[in-house]
């Protein structure tokens, strides 16, 4: 079932590529010596290949849906949670196909603390004596022996504590900020409650946070048929796509990023680690337990108290929800085993021509909370067959202008552990030559594109799903059909300032340009024993089509950036997006009552009009310097170098107020929500503090003082956007 067959007729004569300069020979040279280098490495390499645009071609063509479907059966035979032999036999296939396709293959291990499940239970203590134990079990499918596997890992809270809780029961809806101040008006206290909330608008971290927050000594956290069931007509998996009222969305909730023993410095071997009960790890504080829909309903039932408010109410089969508190009481019991564990990233490396010091990254993780057919092996899979069909342009006589690196990440699924501790170890290398970061994390889960970037990028990622074919809309492209799917919306990329994937530590601590995206939009079985092959084979993508078309925008993304004489960055659609994000904190300050004598986003304003003047200078010189500009290479050498050092400048050392890891002015997650996209995270979360001080949350109050936080807060991201504009221009003041 391949697309097409690779290197058919009428290409080239197969031809070495001209040895390339050694990678460490490059980096102790002067630059007068790595200019006249590369000159002469770029005439020898002119000699023996055709343009880059050939391979592009040939790349797009090359596709494969069978090799894909076949990876991704062999990554998915067994369930592979970080740590365990199952999930280092995945690292070893990964490295024999990266291998096997002709890349300079390494790995690099890191000691790091994971925590497995070794016991649970939790019962309903009715007021009548009754006590109903819960199944915490998800059921078996006949006819998807994979849901029979031993193997797979019991459903839990990676990082949660151990615990043992009774406590009477408060429903909190999704567990945010504005339900437990709603709650507070219906008089409900969750104080000493154990807590039962949703899935499905929060990271799960921030839930369990929070209702720590709100004094709650316990928490489960169920899938509501309302956002996970469909609309309950079709039946579940395996009848459709939707979670089976059994299912259960394991996951982490860790609430920073990397092992929490080496916070901001990397787990190397000997590494300085903090002890467990060290505050500094910041782990979670209340025993927190994962549960079906089926096992929800049973503790819903026993709720009483006032009737929740109507938008709370979900699809589990009742007459209505409640907020408690009890009159039933909720048993939890949880023992972890936290433990310090070695995991495992594979890279693969292509080493540039002409630049073989500046780096395009590419990165998809490979651990699964169970198969991970969707998430991530889709992504791991693609990415194999990727490496595959760059491995035959090698053959044919293609080498990038710059160094391409496939990454391929451990322990994502705990807190992005492989990929934050690579960045925290590689920091200097990375901040100083990587070009682009490009990460898919579940490839596909259905039709319809979802894309993400720093907005440096937008032109290129739209240009590139232009070249697309969209695998569900014969006829037109990726970029068209979601062009039609869009609507009006005024900025409709996605950007990179929640925690969702290992895009995180490269944008939001080292201030690298990067895109995420796939295919589909929701992922109904996400973290349920029910990721596995025969879903994604039924439902994700019955005839892989759609994972080539995401390796098919993922490796040509990755080819501009690697072989493009000057880099495709649009700075211009960076000022536009800043405005945007002003505008938005113009209406929120307004809803705040801040005082306009204390605060002004004048700052913000001219050094966005600032970026904007520098942008189109780039730009014209970028046209002048232009793309046959061979004989230029200083000039362009150098203006490459601006124009992916400048995202850089949008960090600060001292980082987001309160977390000093996260680097970015801009992208960030805030404090209540690391899924959250919002910008300025800085100034958002000192004025919704304040919003919460003045309905009495908390103890900030509305003073000015805060109003003065704020307004500093505002000039700190105004300096960072002047600075990105002295980058662009590349003038000393
Ligand atoms: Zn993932």
């Amino acid at each position: 079932m391949e697309y097409s067959r690779l290197l058919s007729q009428n290409l080239l004569p197969l031809s070495k590529p001209s040895k390339p300069w050694s990678c460490s020979l490059i980096k102790l040279c002067t630059p007068l010596l790595l200019f006249t280098a590369a000159f002469f490495v770029l005439s020898a390499y002119k000699k023996s290949a055709a343009p880059p645009q050939y391979y592009h071609n040939l790349f797009l063509k090359a596709g494969s849906n069978d090799s894909i479907a076949k990876h991704l059966k062999k990554l998915t035979q067994e369930p592979h949670v970080a740590g365990t032999p199952e999930n280092f036999a995945t690292a070893d296939y990964v490295f024999s196909v990266f291998q096997s396709s002709g890349l300079d293959v390494h790995y690099r291990d890191y000691q790091v603390l994971l925590t497995y499940p070794l016991s649970r239970s939790i019962s309903v203590s009715l007021p009548e004596g009754e006590v109903i134990p819960l199944k915490l079990e998800e059921d078996r499918i006949e006819d998807d022996p994979s849901t029979s596997n031993p193997k797979v890992i019991p459903t839990f809270h990676a990082y949660s504590p151990s615990g043992n809780v009774s406590a009477s029961v408060v429903f909190a809806n999704y567990g945010r900020e504005q339900d437990y101040a709603i709650l507070r008006d219906a008089g409900v206290d969750p104080k000493g409650a154990i807590v039962i909330a949703k899935y499905g608008k929060i990271y799960r971290g921030d839930i369990v946070d929070l209702a720590a927050k709100a004094g709650a000594v316990g928490i489960v956290v169920y899938s509501d048929p309302e956002d996970y069931g469909g609309n309950r007509t079709q039946g579940y998996y395996p009848h459709s796509k939707w979670l089976p009222p059994s299912g259960v969305q394991r996951g982490s909730i860790y609430s920073e990023l990397g092992d929490p023993l080496t916070p901001g410095w990397p787990s190397v071997p000997d590494a300085e680690q903090l002890s467990v009960d060290d505050p500094r790890t910041k782990l979670p504080l209340i025993p927190s337990i994962p549960i079906s829909a089926e096992d929800a309903a049973l503790i819903m039932k026993s709720i009483g108290g006032s009737v929740a408010p109507a938008e709370w109410h979900g699809a589990l089969d009742l007459p209505d929800y409640r907020l408690g508190r009890g009159p039933a009481v909720l048993n939890l019991h949880y023992k972890s085993n936290h433990t310090v564990t070695p995991i495992r990233d594979v890279f693969a490396v292509i080493e540039g021509s002409e630049e073989p010091d500046r780096y395009v990254l590419l990165g998809n993780h490979r651990d699964a909370w169970t198969f991970g057919a969707g998430d991530p092996n889709g992504g791991t899979a693609t990415l194999l067959e990727m490496a595959q069909r760059l491995g035959k342009l090698i053959k044919r006589g293609w080498r990038p202008r710059r160094s391409i690196i496939l990454c391929n990440w451990d322990a994502e699924e705990y807190a992005l552990i492989g990929s934050t501790e690579w960045v925290e170890e590689n920091y200097d290398l990375l901040f100083s030559s990587a070009v682009a970061y490009l990460n898919v994390d579940v490839a596909v889960s259905g039709p319809g594109f979802d894309p993400n970037s720093t907005p440096q990028l937008d032109d290129l990622v739209k240009e590139i799903a232009n070249e697309v074919e969209d695998p569900d809309n014969p006829g037109k492209t990726i970029y068209e059909s979601w062009v039609a799917s869009i609507g009006d919306s005024p900025q409709p990329m996605g950007r990179l300032g929640g925690g969702g994937s290992d895009y995180a530590p490269f944008v939001q601590h080292a201030g690298i340009a990067a895109t995420d995206f796939g295919l589909g939009r929701d992922f109904t079985v996400y973290h349920s024993i029910y990721d596995d092959y025969m879903w994604m084979a039924t439902f994700g993508d019955p005839l892989f089509h759609r994972h080539v078309a995401v390796g098919a925008m993922w490796g040509l993304i990755a080819l501009k950036l690697a072989d493009a004489t000057i880099l495709p960055f649009n700075y211009s659609t960076y000022a536009h997006n800043l405005q945007l994000y002003v505008d938005v904190l113009e209406t929120q300050l307004k809803a705040s009552d801040a005082p306009s004598t204390r605060v002004s986003t004048l700052p913000l304003h001219k050094s966005i009009a600032e970026l904007r003047k520098a942008a189109e200078y780039i730009t014209k010189k970028a046209k002048e310097v232009g793309e046959g500009g061979n004989g230029e290479l200083k000039l362009i050498r150098s203006l490459n170098d601006h124009l992916f050092m400048a995202e850089r400048a949008f960090t600060d050392r001292e980082g987001l107020p309160g977390n000093p890891w996260y680097k970015h002015l801009v992208y960030g997650p805030t404090n209540t929500n690391k899924y959250g996209t919002t910008s300025f995270p800085g100034i958002y979360d000192l004025i919704a503090s304040m919003a919460a001080g003045a309905n009495g949350n908390n103890n900030n109050n509305n003073s000015s003082k805060s109003w003065d936080d704020v307004q500093h807060q505002i000039w700190r991201v105004s300096r960072a956007i002047r600075r990105v504009a002295l980058v662009l221009r590349g003038e000393f003041t």
